[in-house]
């Protein structure tokens, strides 16, 4: 997408109180706010009513969900289908189980295990032992965790589950959503983080590119295998860790809003301060501050952000 086309974009963000999620483990919605990051057009406000009411029947909805420090990101099609990126820590197992119902998913299309680390495979066993997920995409990578076991134990147990390696280079087509992975590009690496799938997904004139926990070695291989990286929206790298979301990689995805999961007062001092700044320009949002945080594509001309922040007189 060039320059001018992203100028045109009428790109609507609005952060809301809205009842758009239920409301789970302490999260409300109190108040409402709304603020304009870019209009070239016509401005819409979300109807503050039920999960249902709020995404239309063209929209592709796109949740983060508030997981503390850890990823969790479902992605629902105008078809009702599902695909789910990453399930979270091992502390906030239930919490997205509850996400998931309260949704109403039933059934998964697609879940991408990004990479074999707790934060993002915390509640993956009890997907795939309770809804019926059809595709499981991970890297060819393991680890010599118990969480890991049970996950293994789960694709072991459950035969209908389509269980594919992830490299660079696969395309998913479903509804009106494509899914290329760029990465990973190599069969080896030194670090579990570098095995993350990375996602590009498109919806029309929309682009989200979903990093995991990739380094900026990995956006380094993107860059030089010539991927093309512009996008609308980032799932920033590893939680805002230093070690990923070069400058270099930030001017080729050139995104207009950026998502960062991460959980509150986290061991890891993440998100950095080196990132923070980077993203300056960049309209962005903190699952710690604003909790859940959804995205409505229309496909055309629209993006929209709501978000449920959580409630922190608990
Ligand atoms: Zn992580």
């Amino acid at each position: 997408m060039n320059k001018k086309k992203i100028l045109m974009l009428t790109l609507t963000v609005l952060v809301l109180m809205s009842g758009c999620l239920p409301a789970t483990d302490g999260d409300s919605a109190k108040s409402t706010d709304s603020e304009e990051l870019v209009s070239a057009g016509e401005s819409q406000v979300l109807p503050a009513e039920s999960s249902d009411e709020c995404k239309t029947a063209e929209q592709v909805e796109v949740c983060f969900f508030d997981v503390g420090q850890g990823d969790c990101i479902l992605i629902s099609t105008p078809a009702g289908k599902h695909i789910l990126i990453d399930s979270g820590t091992l502390e906030s197992k239930d919490k997205v189980m509850g996400f998931l119902s309260n949704k109403g998913v039933k059934e998964i299309e697609y879940a991408f295990f990004t990479h074999p680390h707790a934060d993002h495979i915390g509640a993956a066993d009890e997907i795939i032992n309770r809804l019926d997920v059809k595709n499981v995409y991970m890297p060819d990578a393991a680890a010599t965790t118990m969480v890991f076991e049970r996950l293994l134990e789960a694709l072991e147990s459950k035969e209908s589950v389509n269980v594919v390696k992830a490299h660079a280079g696969q395309i998913i087509e479903l509804d009106s959503l494509i899914f290329e992975i760029l990465s990973p590009i190599k069969n080896d690496y030194y670090e579990l983080n570098q095995f993350s799938i990375v996602i590009k997904m498109t919806h029309g004139e929309n682009v989200f590119l979903f990093m995991g926990d990739a380094t900026t070695e990995n956006e380094e291989e993107m860059q030089n295998a010539g991927m093309e990286l512009d996008a609308d929206i980032i799932k920033v790298g590893h939680h805002g860790s230093a070690g990923s979301t070069s400058v270099d990689f930030l001017d080729a995805v050139t995104p207009k809003i950026a998502v960062i999961s991460v959980g509150a007062n986290n061991d890891y001092s993440h998100p950095a301060d080196s990132i923070i700044e980077k993203l300056n320009d960049i309209k962005t949002y903190r699952t710690d501050i604003d909790g859940t945080i959804i995205v409505y594509s229309g496909g055309i001309h629209s993006l929209e952000v709501s978000s449920i922040k959580p409630d922190f007189s608990d």
